[in-house]
């Protein structure tokens, strides 16, 4: 293989493209904008950068962040610290430092949007707004908005929700998330270096209504939003079906990140998935064990081992997490009053935070420790009767 097209500069072209050149391999990044200040919350948990340390380790601006509230109607809201800080990266500046990286390694970065490619015998001709390249692999990472039909996910209706929200010139050192009544979804307030990026995610409902929803939010917090800049985008999010019949690879390319589809259907994290699937579609591409014909296959079958057929099992409890009951209240509002109450449910969710703990063992944990936790949550409930939490005791 002589030259590997990467098509789109955002966190997984960037990965792909700096591991291909490290490699030995001729690539080129083309990108329409190159680093920019994508929608996104910016927030990278343990499991990114315990798997790359680097994105911790720099002297890029970034915020760490190890105290975080939650809240939901009719049960408040509770503190809790995070077992491992959430890392938290204005997306231009997380972007530059991974085209920096790939560029240190060799990788060639052209500013250009991609138009169309085809596919000649055994070859790539891609037309840019700068003129004809050709490849003989794509790698595809042109995000959640991929124009190029050929390649990468097909979405179905409900496979994707609206995320949006406002950078708001304030601070504060607490990530705050917000579930709301009806809502396949949440509000997030992450802070940045300088700003804060208040967001709201949803599935199934208008963007419209989604930002009435965020507004009210930002107006009964008193926050001062009025004249920030606001941001929106598509976050995918699919559904057991999509999953199922998700297109990640074909003959001499393979969809990384968004592109791919890969995205949390729960809390939306992308990031790191996007690194990741990076990563894996590098290493499918060096290792010459993998005839051309056999590489879609092999990373089919990485991406399914490593966290795919994770994500596919998350699909099947998502609507559960944000709308289903238990014990007479909603699902949110019963996940607030356990972390208030039980030790070990407060490590279980310190875990979900971290990203270490997957969806799969989920049920298999909960079940486990349901005794002990019940047991917790009543012997606090009874205590605090007797004792009231404000008596300060
Ligand atoms: C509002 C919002 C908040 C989010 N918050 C978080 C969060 O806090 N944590 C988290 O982990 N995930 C979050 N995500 C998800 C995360 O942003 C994405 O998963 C991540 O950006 C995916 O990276 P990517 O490289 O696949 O795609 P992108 O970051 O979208 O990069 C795609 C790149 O391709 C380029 N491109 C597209 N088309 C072309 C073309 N035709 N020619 C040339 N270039 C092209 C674009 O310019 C862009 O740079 C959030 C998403 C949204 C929408």
């Amino acid at each position: 293989m002589r030259t590997v097209a990467v098509l789109g500069g955002g966190p997984a072209g960037a990965f792909a493209a700096q591991r291909l050149a490290a490699a030995g391999l001729r690539v080129v990044v083309f990108d329409e904008k190159l680093a920019w200040e994508k929608p996104c919350g910016g927030g990278l948990t343990y499991k990114a950068y315990h798997e790359y340390p680097f994105l911790i380790d720099n002297d890029t601006p970034k915020r760490l962040v190890r105290e975080t509230t939650l809240a939901a109607p009719e049960a408040g809201q509770v503190k809790m610290t995070l077992a491992q800080p959430l890392v938290i990266y204005s997306r231009m500046d997380l972007n530059n430092m991974l085209l920096k990286r790939a560029e240190r390694s060799g990788a060639m970065i052209e500013k250009t949007r991609v138009m169309a490619i085809e596919r000649h015998e055994r070859t790539w001709r891609l037309r840019t707004q700068s003129g004809v390249a050709e490849a003989d692999f794509c790698i595809i990472a042109t995000g959640a908005r991929n124009p190029l039909r050929e390649v990468g996910t097909e979405w179905g209706a409900k496979d994707t929700m609206s995320a949006l929200g406002y950078y708001v010139r304030a601070t504060q050192e607490q990530i705050d998330i917000q579930f709301l009544r009806n809502l396949e979804g949440y509000i997030w307030v992450f802070p940045r270096c300088g700003h804060l990026s208040v967001g709201i995610c949803g599935k199934g409902e208008p963007a419209q209504s989604l930002r009435a929803r965020l507004e009210s939010y930002m107006d009964q917090r008193g926050m001062a939003w009025k004249g920030s800049r606001f941001y929106s985008h598509m976050l995918p999010s699919l559904e057991t079906s999509g999953w199922r019949r998700n297109r990640v690879a074909g003959d001499g390319w393979l969809a990384v990140g968004d592109a791919g589809g890969l995205v949390d259907p729960i809390t939306g994290e992308g990031l790191y998935y996007a690194m990741r699937s990076g990563d894996l579609a590098s290493r499918v591409v060096i290792d010459d064990a993998h005839s051309l014909a056999e590489k879609a296959a092999a990373y089919r079958t990485l991406l399914a081992r490593e966290f795919a057929l994770d994500l596919e099992f998350a699909a099947t409890l998502a609507k559960r997490v944000f709308l289903g009951r238990f014990m007479f209240n909603t699902v949110p509002a019963r996940m607030i009053h356990f972390i208030r109450r039980s030790e070990r449910f407060r490590v279980l969710m310190q875990d979900l935070f971290a990203g270490t703990q997957p969806y799969s063992t989920l049920k298999s944990r909960l079940l486990k420790n349901l005794n002990g936790t019940l047991q917790e949550v009543l012997m606090n409930f009874f205590l605090n009767r007797v004792i009231p939490e404000r008596s300060g005791l």
